[in-house]
């Protein structure tokens, strides 16, 4: 079986309101490309941030900024459409409280949890970009970086761990620490295991600036040895990204001896072979 649960309904950009994207006609574009690529599983998981009750969880300037669209109308939506109902989430330390409301509230079937913003800064958003407005060396913010991921799994808030090396997002047009990278996949390890989160192998890192997929093979190998779960997804935000380069992500995991899949309904999960 094949899924792809971290899809976005519509691009980033200013302009892409609920009313044109949120629509049967939209859904079926990303149905029909999931049957293209055979995948039999789809699910939705768009920002957290869209929706007015993110308002609630952090008033950063880019939240305030987009949050406008209903939460509880998008995930009636997803359940009309066939879809299975996600959302992406982001992890923002000392506000556990706050988001496990607004996500225990809703009927989802799984939640993605992700680390873009290290304090008010992201590391893959132009906007905030953290290498413009910080004199700290690649090495410390790597480490904020691993040590943020680990907390967010062992914040036990998420279902799937979105991109999960996602500071190297920007490749070799930003800084990017010396030697052995594994001294940093160590520091979210334990609090991966802890939570329990099943890891997300992206392959949206294949379409940016790094042009590789999420997480790198040192970073699997660790979590396979920790006996993590795993899913397969495209970040796609359009329908022509959805599925794209899953061979790359099933022979990866192949290659790393990974069988299986993790499959969510309802928030519980179950194994399904890969393929
Ligand atoms: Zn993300
Ligand atoms: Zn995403």
């Amino acid at each position: 079986m094949l899924t792809d649960y971290h899809v976005h309904l519509r691009p980033d950009e200013p302009g892409t309101t609920a009313d044109k994207y949120f629509t049967p006609a939209n859904a079926e574009r990303y149905r029909v490309a999931a049957e293209e690529h055979g995948i039999a599983e789809l699910g939705a998981s768009e920002h957290i941030y869209r929706f007015t009750a993110a308002l609630d969880v952090w008033q950063h300037d880019l939240w305030k900024g987009a949050a406008v669209d209903d939460i509880d109308a998008y995930v009636e939506f997803l359940g009309e459409q066939g879809l299975r109902r996600g959302i992406e989430a982001d992890f923002i330390p000392g506000r556990e409280d706050q988001i496990a409301n607004l996500l225990q509230a809703r009927d989802f079937d799984y939640v993605i949890g992700s680390v873009h913003f290290l304090g008010d800064l992201a590391v893959d958003h132009l906007g905030y970009d953290i290498w413009d407005h910080t004199s700290a060396s690649p090495d410390k913010v790597w480490e904020r970086y691993f040590r943020t991921l680990g907390e967010c799994g062992r914040s036990g808030l998420f279902d799937i761990l979105a991109h999960p090396d996602l500071v190297k997002v920007w490749g070799r047009r930003r800084p990017v620490p010396d030697g052995d990278l594994r001294r940093f996949y160590e520091l979210a390890i334990e609090g991966i295991v802890e939570g329990g989160a099943a890891v997300e192998v992206s392959t949206a890192g294949l379409r940016k600036p790094v042009g590789e997929l999420y997480p790198a093979a040192g970073f699997l190998d660790l979590c396979i040895e920790a006996g993590c779960d795993f899913t397969i997804s495209s970040d796609a935000h359009t329908p022509a990204d959805l599925g794209s380069h899953y061979d790359a992500a099933v022979e990866f995991l192949a290659e790393h001896g990974v069988t299986e899949l993790t499959v969510f309904e309802g928030r519980e999960r179950r194994k399904e072979p890969i393929g």
